[in-house]
């Protein structure tokens, strides 16, 4: 992470502590702050600094276990896995480095999808991880979006996607890129239907996967200081020679924007979700509309 820019509009003048070595294992460093923190106050506090609010980047699988109630997650097309249909080989084969993803994983593929219950709510749920591959958008993440928005569609629910990724496969070239086309298609198609979809945008939300899916919820959702952005910083700088604004491509200044709806730390995720969820399900419809036929009969 450009911890630069997050230190700049956090405390400024702070001194850097990057310098102090740590352990492995029982305790971590915040990057931003230098903070020392035991393993287990970490976890308690979500993988955020209870200092500065820093949030490390964490996994799919404990995102899971902040948004999903307990024992709820089914996971759903775990069977379908990316496959390396151009032989692609640059430093390394791209199936020696599928193989490794696995293996340091214990994921199938970069997205674990599967329904879930929101306080009690179903839903289905996608969940991009960043330790596979960055979290690339690549044949598989794309196949299993559209079915997973398919199925939200057959059993009229909401579609919650947790974003996290680098942006396309370049090692699926074209193929990679035609996913962004297919996931949009079927939001598309979920969005007809008028069923819901929730983006959390985490750090980093960027590329391709920004450019489609990550993009398209009707409330979208951003965890504090994640860098959001089709192309990087350093990228847009370089195209067109100009100093870009403060906290550029960062959530708080995306929500400014009006690109994102709400930014939220990691420990009020579940319970903003929830509420989301509660005021856009047909309940709370039934009870608007029940209110508002009480007051035309008495005349209000
Ligand atoms: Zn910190």
């Amino acid at each position: 992470m450009d911890q630069v820019s997050w230190l700049r509009r956090r405390k400024p003048g702070i001194k850097d502590a990057r310098k102090r070595e740590v352990p492995d294992g029982l305790w971590r460093k915040c990057e931003v702050c230098g903070e020392i923190i035991y393993h287990k106050e970490l976890e308690r506090s979500l993988w955020t600094c209870p200092k500065c609010g820093y949030h490390f980047r964490i996994g799919s699988t404990q995102y899971r276990d902040i948004l999903a109630d307990p024992g709820s997650f089914v996971e759903l097309l775990s069977g379908i896995e990316s496959t390396d249909p151009l032989g692609f080989v640059d430093s390394r084969k791209y199936t020696d480095r599928l193989r490794d993803a696995k293996e340091k994983t214990g994921l199938s593929s970069a997205v674990l999808s599967g329904s879930a219950r929101i306080e009690g709510r179903l839903v289905m749920l996608e969940l991009l991880d960043f330790g596979f591959l960055g979290g690339s958008l690549g044949s598989a993440m794309g196949e299993k979006i559209a079915r997973l928005a398919r199925m939200a569609i057959e059993e009229r629910v909401p579609l919650v996607t947790l974003a996290s990724s680098g942006g396309a496969r370049m090692q699926e070239g074209i193929l990679s890129l035609m996913q962004m086309a297919k996931t949009s298609a079927m939001l598309a198609r979920l969005h007809d239907e008028g069923l819901l979809h929730v983006v959390i945008q985490t750090h980093p939300t960027t590329g391709g996967v920004t450019a489609s899916f990550a993009s398209l919820g009707d409330v979208i959702m951003a965890e504090p200081g994640a860098l959001i952005g089709f192309a990087g910083p350093r990228v847009i700088q370089q195209t067109i020679k100009q100093e870009l604004p403060e906290g550029f491509q960062r959530s708080e200044f995306l929500l400014e924007h009006g690109m994102v709806d709400v930014v939220v730390h990691r420990k009020e995720l579940r319970a903003t979700l929830s509420k989301v969820l509660e005021f856009f399900s047909d309940d709370s419809r039934d009870e608007a509309e029940d209110t508002l036929d009480q007051a035309r009969k008495q005349g209000l």
